[in-house]
C-alpha cells in the first residue's frame, strides 16, 4: 500500500492524543498458558513505552479460554493459528517432519497480510524503551546472534507479511529442514546473505540482547548495556520458572540459577511488570470464571 494511504487513528491517551498506525504491528506468538504470560508481559512493556502500533498475538488451540480474555486486553489482535494449516502438497510433507511443529508456528506471522510491516518478537522479550523506529527497517532485518554473529538470532526480527513468502518459506522447510530444528536454522537458510548483503539490515545488538550473552564480553556491557533497548531471556529458564517475592521485589535464586548481577536486574524488570499488570488481570478474569 501506498503511505499515503496507510491507516491511522486516533486515540486517546491520557490527556494526549497518539496517532496509532493500523497497517504495522508487532507480532509474536504463543503456543501454549506458560509462554502467554511471556507474551502478555511484551505486550504491556510495549504499550508502557507508548508504542504508535498494533500489538498482534499468534496462539494455537491450547490456549485457553480465560487466557484469550486476558491477552485481549492487552493485544489488539489475538489470532488463532492451526499447527499444521498450510498449503496441502508442503502440508504432507511437514508431517513428516513433526520436529519443525513449533517453528512452523511462528511462520504465520507472514500471513498476517492485513499489516503492512511487522516486527516479530518472541514471547521471551522485553522492551525497556520505545522501539517504534525498527519500522524505519525493512524485510528481512534482525540481531546477530550471539553464539555466532553470522546468523541472526530470530527473536526480534523486521518482517513484510506475504502469503507468496510464507509458501516458499514453507516449501523450503519442507525440502530442506531446519539445520538448528528450530525456526531460527530455517530461517537463516532462507535469508541467507543476511550476513553480507546489506548492513542496513542488521539490528544493532542492542535491540536483542541475549541475556546470558552479557558476561561472555562484560567490558561491551558496561560499555553498551546501558543502551539496551530489547532484552531476550533466550534459553531454558525463562523468567516465568523463577520465582520472585512479591513483598521485597525480589527474584529468588535457587542453587541451579547462575544469575549475575545485570540478569538478575532484567529480570526484576520483567517480574515487575508480571505483577503489577499481569497478575491483576490474571486474577480479575480467573474471578469471573469462576462466578460464571
Ligand atoms: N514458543 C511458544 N511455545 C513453545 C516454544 C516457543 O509459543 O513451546 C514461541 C515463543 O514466542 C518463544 C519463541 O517461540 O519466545 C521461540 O522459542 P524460545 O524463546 O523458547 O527459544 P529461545 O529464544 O530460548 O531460543
Ligand atoms: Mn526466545
Amino acid at each position: 500500500r501506498h503511505p499515503a494511504q496507510r491507516a491511522e487513528s486516533k486515540v486517546a491517551l491520557g490527556s494526549e492524543n497518539i496517532y496509532i498506525l493500523t497497517d504495522q504491528a508487532f507480532v509474536t506468538l504463543a503456543t501454549d498458558d506458560v509462554y502467554c504470560q511471556g507474551a502478555l508481559v511484551l505486550g504491556q512493556s510495549l504499550r508502557n513505552h507508548t508504542t504508535s502500533r498494533k500489538l498482534a498475538v499468534l496462539i494455537t488451540p491450547e490456549v485457553s479460554s480465560g487466557m484469550r480474555s486476558v491477552l485481549r486486553s492487552v493485544f489488539d489482535e489475538v489470532t488463532e493459528v492451526d499447527a499444521l494449516d498450510s498449503a496441502d502438497s508442503v502440508r504432507l510433507a511437514l508431517l513428516q517432519r513433526p520436529e519443525l511443529g513449533v517453528t512452523f508456528t511462528k511462520l504465520h506471522c507472514w500471513t498476517l497480510t492485513h499489516y503492512s510491516k511487522c516486527v516479530f518478537m518472541d514471547a521471551d522479550t522485553l522492551v525497556l524503551c520505545n522501539v517504534d523506529e525498527l519500522f524505519d527497517r525493512e524485510e528481512f532485518s534482525a540481531a546477530p546472534d550471539s553464539g555466532w554473529p553470522d546468523c541472526f538470532n530470530s527473536g526480534v526480527f523486521v518482517f513484510r507479511p506475504s502469503l507468496k513468502t510464507y509458501n516458499l518459506l514453507l516449501q523450503f522447510a519442507a525440502e530442506h529442514g531446519s539445520f538448528d530444528g528450530g525456526d531460527q536454522g530455517l530461517l537463516n537458510s532462507f535469508f541467507s546473505n543476511w550476513a553480507t548483503a546489506d548492513i542496513g539490515k542488521h539490528l544493532p545488538f542492542i535491540y536483542n540482547l541475549s541475556s546470558s550473552a552479557v558476561y561472555t564480553y562484560v567490558p561491551a556491557f558496561h560499555h553498551f548495556g546501558r543502551d539496551t533497548k530489547v532484552v531476550h531471556f533466550l534459553g531454558a529458564t525463562k523468567p516465568w520458572n523463577y520465582k520472585y517475592n512479591l513483598q521485597t521485589k525480589r527474584v529468588m535464586q535457587d542453587g541451579t540459577t547462575s544469575g549475575s548481577f545485570h540478569q538478575l536486574s532484567f529480570l526484576a524488570l520483567w517480574w515487575n511488570i508480571y505483577s503489577a499488570s499481569i497478575l491483576p488481570l490474571l486474577e480479575k478474569f480467573q474471578k469471573m470464571e469462576e462466578s460464571e
